[in-house]
């Protein structure tokens, strides 16, 4: 799957695309992340991306003619799906998840900042879909983008190992997009807390029955 980004700050996804399984993901192209720094796209001698509000108010509002002016270099030969991070958007969840990493094989991820973005690149056509991950504010679409690709990228044919299936996770559709059970490890017992007897027993229809009444 292909992802570009339009950030203001592409530094900030050093770390989580540079770390353990998202980085094994990219290294074996199975991820192939795109960056595009917004402030190349801005206006006059200061390379202005946002502007103040109309009708007054506090912060700044990200420029319409900027955003698009990115957007369609990007798109110029092929049109990827286009998602602007916000709250205002469908809440993310694992389903979302699922489908969107089968159905699109490349996406357009525009991180916001200040205030948000002008209003009329949504009305224009220019973002197919807005997607929050979850009812809280933060500073910028960066850190949601990392979550997006994070909960796209293990439903990549190839991505996680053998050890790591996306099966029988919670919210997965094996579990009833219920919460998963709990698990346990060595030692046995740990600060007088035991592993729960069924999961010693190597009877595995009764582990199975465990497990299955311990979903939440
Ligand atoms: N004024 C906006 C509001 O009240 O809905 C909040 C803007 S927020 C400070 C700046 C940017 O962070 C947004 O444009 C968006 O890209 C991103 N953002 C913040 N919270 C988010 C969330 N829960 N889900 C997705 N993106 C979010």
């Amino acid at each position: 799957m292909r992802i570009d980004i339009l950030t203001l700050f592409p530094a900030m996804f050093q770390g989580p695309l540079t770390e353990s399984i998202l980085a094994r993901a990219v290294a074996e192209k199975l991820l192939d992340i795109r960056f595009h720094d917004l402030r190349d796209f801005g206006l006059g001698k200061y390379h202005e991306v946002d502007d103040r509000p109309y009708g007054g108010g506090a912060g700044m509002v990200m420029k319409p003619d900027v955003l698009v002016a990115a957007i369609e270099k990007i798109s110029a030969k092929e049109k990827p799906y286009v998602i602007y991070l916000s709250p205002r958007g469908k809440r993310l969840t694992q389903i979302t998840a699922e489908k969107m990493a089968k159905k699109h094989e490349w996406l357009l991820l525009v991180c916001g900042h200040y205030e948000g973005i002008d209003q009329r690149v949504i009305d224009g056509g220019f973002i197919d879909e807005e997607l929050s991950i979850g009812d809280y504010v933060l500073t910028g679409g960066e850190l949601p983008a990392m979550v997006l690709i994070d909960a796209l990228a293990r439903h990549i044919p190839g991505v996680l190992g053998k050890d790591e299936s996306a099966q029988d996770e919670s919210f997965s559709k094996s579990l009833g997009r219920k919460r998963e059970y709990p698990h346990y490890t060595r030692p046995e017992e740990f600060r007088g807390m035991k592993v729960p007897d069924v999961l010693l027993s190597g009877h595995h229809k009764e582990i199975e029955k465990w497990r299955m009444k311990h979903l939440g």
